[in-house]
């Protein structure tokens, strides 16, 4: 666990559907692919590898969503945060297309899991607005509009009277509805891709953190206290939640908290008025909000930087300040749930690929779009160890380990402003 991240339960947690029965690693196994973690990377790659047929072994520190992929505020938003074109210049004329064509179409491969799975996690094509918030970013959203156009993307750009129409509240400047985006129910589909790795034969040991990842012979070790997996290849998935395990590959990422909160049901009548159409919304913010309304009447709202110490006290009126904001005819409702969680920021917002050592993938940095982009790198990884996706092909590029310049110095920085930015909630 993060030291910032309070251990609040999420409403995740509280409404998971069962997890699957599994045990902590124990004596020693063999396995031609052994994972470390639990998230969607982690068992979407387990999946892939267990169609390919290989013998797979996944671990994880704590539980099956422990990390990003059980505490997300569960916006299916395909692509990544950077435009188009920002893409085509980090990764060069022939690789940048075929990034936004792959991450840009991964709605699909969500929901083709999810369906092929049979997995209860609420999953809708509800889409996803992007909202200006003042006048000048009206800009931002129309030139992002037109660069997903470009690339033949399902988007629309709303302007304000419809922009208020589809959200309920006229606040906001003008929208980009993203109809290839949804929303889900972030753990229960982590658990489902468990459940389903399972299924195809994958093992996946809970409470199991890896200690030490070690060459042996021509494959890896991967030792947690109990036991150890000997394995022909080795996959890290660990993202923001990387720790030590394999030197500079944390300090890759900017860790950034994330807020969430969510309101008890409410009434009838409050629920179909508030995104009455289900569709989840982020703003051009610097310190954006989001929102999104559940089928079971809630409102979650989040925002960038950890929870404060004393959620429930009268420290805290950033989530009751954004319902007032947003959703004036609830500002009364009661929050019933505060949690936070890690993204891990990379330099350029882009995923990272690395291949630090024959037989070992690293897949992380999803900078916090990773629904759709942390699924799809599962199936990257497992079709790379598969041999079905060369270098050239492949819409991530293999990179070295760069630790970031004064990555601990940014992360306190961006808390601090993100804290200094809620504390305006003091003002009337
Ligand atoms: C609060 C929050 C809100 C977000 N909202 C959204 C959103 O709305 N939409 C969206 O697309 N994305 C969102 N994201 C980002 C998204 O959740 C992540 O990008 C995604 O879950 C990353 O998946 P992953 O499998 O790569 O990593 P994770 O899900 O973080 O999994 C990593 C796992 O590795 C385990 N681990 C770490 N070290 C070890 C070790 N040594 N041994 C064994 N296991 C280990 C951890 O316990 C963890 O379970 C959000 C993230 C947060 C935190």
């Amino acid at each position: 666990m993060k030291p910032l991240e309070r251990p609040g339960l999420s409403l995740w947690a509280a409404t998971a559907n069962p997890p699957p029965a599994t045990r902590p690693l124990e004596g020693e196994r063999r396995a031609d692919v052994v994972i470390v973690g639990a998230g969607y990377t982690g068992l979407s790659c387990a999946v892939h590898l267990a169609d390919a047929g290989r013998e797979t072994v996944v671990l994880e520190a704590r539980g099956i969503g422990h990390g990003g992929s059980g505490r997300n505020l569960g916006q299916v938003n395909p692509g990544v945060w950077a435009d188009p074109q920002t893409v085509e210049k980090h990764l060069g004329e022939a690789r940048g297309p075929r990034f936004n064509e792959a991450f840009g179409r991964s709605f699909e491969l969500v929901e083709s899991l999810v369906n092929r799975f049979q997995i209860a996690c609420g999953l809708t094509r509800s889409g996803n607005v992007y909202v200006a918030h003042s006048a000048r970013a009206v800009r931002v959203v129309e030139e992002r509009y037109r660069q997903l156009r470009a690339c033949g993307f399902d988007v629309e750009f709303l302007d304000r009277p419809r922009t208020a129409a589809l959200i309920g509240n006229d606040c906001y400047h003008a929208a980009l509805l993203d109809k290839r985006a949804g929303n889900i129910h972030p753990l229960n589909y982590a658990l489902g891709l468990a459940d389903g790795a399972i299924s195809l034969g994958a093992s996946v040991h809970t409470a199991s953190p890896v200690h030490r990842l070690t060459r042996n012979g021509d494959g890896w070790r991967a030792e947690t206290g109990a036991g150890s997996v000997v394995a022909k290849r080795a996959v890290i998935a660990t993202d923001s939640y990387s720790g030590e395990l394999w030197p500079g590959l944390a300090r890759t990422m900017v860790p950034i908290g994330v807020y969430a909160a969510a309101t008890e049901p409410l009434g009838e009548n409050l629920r179909t008025s508030f995104l009455p159409q289900r569709t989840s919304t982020f703003e051009t913010a610097l310190v954006p909000t989001y929102a999104r309304m559940l089928a079971s009447g809630r409102c979650v709202v989040g925002t960038l930087g950890y929870p404060p110490l004393w959620k429930e006290g009268p420290l805290d009126r950033w989530p009751r300040r954004q319902l007032k904001r947003l959703f004036p005819a609830a500002a009364g409702a009661r929050f019933e749930f505060r949690w936070g969680g890690t993204i891990g920021m990379s330099d350029n917002h882009l995923p990272r690929l690395h291949e630090p050592a024959p037989g070992l993938t690293i897949c992380c940095g999803f900078s916090g779009r990773g629904v759709t982009s942390a699924t799809l790198a599962g199936r990257i990884v497992a079709e790379r160890i598969g041999g079905l996706m060369k270098d050239e092909d492949c819409p991530l590029p293999v990179q070295p380990i760069r630790p970031l310049n004064f990555r601990r110095s940014r992360a306190v920085a961006l808390e601090l402003a993100f804290r200094a930015y809620r504390a305006l909630s003091w003002l009337p």
